[in-house]
């Protein structure tokens, strides 16, 4: 809940610059367009304010591409960045090591990210594994060495 609610709020931020930034292009590039006496949209009329509002549709695309980039490799848990990117898998040894991946770790061992690194169907989704307890699984692994 924490996670999607820390999405909610960038996404809420990154609206917010959005509007601003509509309201510049606004300000700065519309100029009215008349026809026959009517006021009418300068979009698709004025050539300078029809890029204006290419760049500003870039800029959000851009910003929101951004903002769900930055989530996916954030801990479901804590929040935090991924850190420590590992390769894993192997193509030759597919059955025995899984196929090729990029594991992500959260630095206080909440989870693993597992993101494939080929994308043959179209774009995989990455794939979150939650850890138990770091301490449950290094007194389980003492207590199978005894
Ligand atoms: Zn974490």
């Amino acid at each position: 809940m924490r996670y999607w609610g820390f999405l909610a709020a960038k996404l809420a931020v990154a609206g917010a610059f959005m509007f601003l930034a509509r309201g510049l292009v606004r300000w700065f590039f519309a100029k009215p367009v008349v026809y026959y006496g009517v006021p009418g949209d300068p979009f698709a009329h004025d050539l300078t304010y029809t890029t204006a509002m290419m760049v500003f549709f870039l800029f959000c695309f851009g910003l929101i591409s951004l903002v769900v980039w930055d989530q996916r490799y954030r801990c479901r848990t804590c929040l935090r960045r991924l850190r420590m990117p590992v390769s894993a898998g192997s193509w030759p040894n597919s059955f025995l090591l899984g196929r090729p991946r990029i594991e992500y770790i959260c630095p206080y061992g909440h989870g693993t990210l597992r993101v494939p690194e080929e994308q043959i169907t179209g774009s995989a989704a990455p794939d979150w594994h939650p850890h138990d307890d770091i301490w449950k699984e290094l007194e389980a692994l003492e207590e199978s060495r005894k």
